[in-house]
């Protein structure tokens, strides 16, 4: 959910926590992303379904809930049974001042110190429970509201639950992790150490999983190094199991790259088309359709002249169908491509083009 503008929001702790990118706060600051991208939109009105008590057919963010969220919304509230917070603010102080956000659900027992997390997740890709960065900040806000001091967490238990319908990996949708109160000790110091980091001038880029929300990714001169690795990665051989759910969630995934790629190739096609050189590139010319040059009527005179039909039913055969009936210098003469731009394609060493020629 929205964290407002705390500038170490729990919910991006993945990317600036302890053993991450101490740098993504300041890069993300100065290249910020998209919020209201339809991914996101999705999440905030599937949370809404979850979370509110009678949500109507509309999310306030204009979405249309659909039968899906409502009936994923179902594992959350099973999960949430009992929980004294619905989205209620969290402040963690003992981090940093700058340090807060809104868990989707706590539930608590002051008399047997115990406290759980519970966070709904309602994107396709895994979300790891264990240790969840975001889990455990919320977990540090949610003793702080009860007036829990840092000394007194180690006679605390306490439970991070992932819920996540839309994954359909081998593990259960609903993940939990359970941590000593010990063990928040010394997350807290961690936190903490990450956060100073994060907001000095001096903070480094680490690249690694977590970059791939990262608002500034296409900016970030340590993830552009890291991205040719990946690629090399995407193209091995992959195996898991096969369901209909592990398939389409896959092609879901492989849609959406795909469309994010093309994206990215026009937009830098564009962009190649006012630059001199693009290195290990050729800009070749891009050409649309063979077209004639002359009206239809002269084009069919030109057919009657010559003693074949140039005449389609309604409009003359294309240029090209036409080079099949007469010498296509003639009809070079009466048609020719109109400038599309330029295509980017990958250069080959001269003795390899040569090869390519009959
Ligand atoms: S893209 Fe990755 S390395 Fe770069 S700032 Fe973001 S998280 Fe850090």
């Amino acid at each position: 959910m929205s964290e407002g503008h705390a500038r170490l929001a729990p919910s991006s702790a993945e990317q600036w926590g302890p053993d991450r990118c101490p740098a993504s706060i300041q890069m993300q600051e100065k290249h910020p992303g998209d919020d209201d991208g339809e991914a996101a939109r999705e999440g905030e009105a599937a949370h809404y379904a979850a979370t509110e008590p009678t949500p109507g057919p509309i999310a306030p963010n204009g979405v249309p809930i659909t039968q899906e969220m409502i009936d994923h919304a179902r594992l959350f509230r099973d999960a949430a049974d009992g929980a004294q917070w619905v989205e209620q603010r969290l402040h963690m102080p003992m981090v940093h001042a700058e340090c807060y956000g809104t868990p989707d659900a706590v539930r608590y027992d002051e008399a047997a110190r115990t406290l759980e997390v519970i966070d709904y997740k309602y994107g396709h890709g895994y979300v790891d429970h264990w240790h969840n960065p975001q889990l455990l900040l919320y977990a540090m806000g949610a003793l702080h509201e009860l007036l829990v001091a840092v000394d007194d967490w180690r006679h605390w238990s306490v439970t991070l639950t992932i819920v996540q319908p839309r994954y359909y990996g081998a593990e259960s949708p609903v993940r939990t992790h359970h941590i000593t109160g010990i063990a928040l000790q010394t997350w807290r110091v961690r936190f903490a150490t990450a956060a100073g980091e994060a907001l000095s001038p001096s903070a480094r880029t680490v690249t690694g999983g977590w970059g791939r929300y990262c608002s500034a990714l296409l900016h970030c001169e340590a993830a552009r190094k890291m991205q040719g690795a990946a690629l090399d990665y995407a193209d091995t051989q992959q195996s898991g199991p096969v369901t209909p759910d592990t398939v389409g969630a896959e092609m879901t995934h492989i849609a959406r790259a795909l469309r994010i790629l093309k994206d990215r190739q026009t937009a830098l096609e564009a962009v190649a088309a006012s630059l001199p050189r693009v290195t290990g590139w050729a800009k070749e010319p891009k050409y649309g359709r063979l077209a004639w040059n002359e009206p239809d009527e002269a084009v069919l005179a030109l057919g009657d002249a010559l003693g074949v039909a140039l005449a389609a039913p309604a409009k003359p055969i294309t240029p090209t169908q036409a080079k099949k009936l007469v010498d296509a210098a003639v009809i070079d003469a009466y048609a020719s491509r109109p400038y599309a731009g330029v295509r980017l394609e990958p250069e080959r060493p001269a003795e390899q083009r040569l090869g390519d020629m009959p």
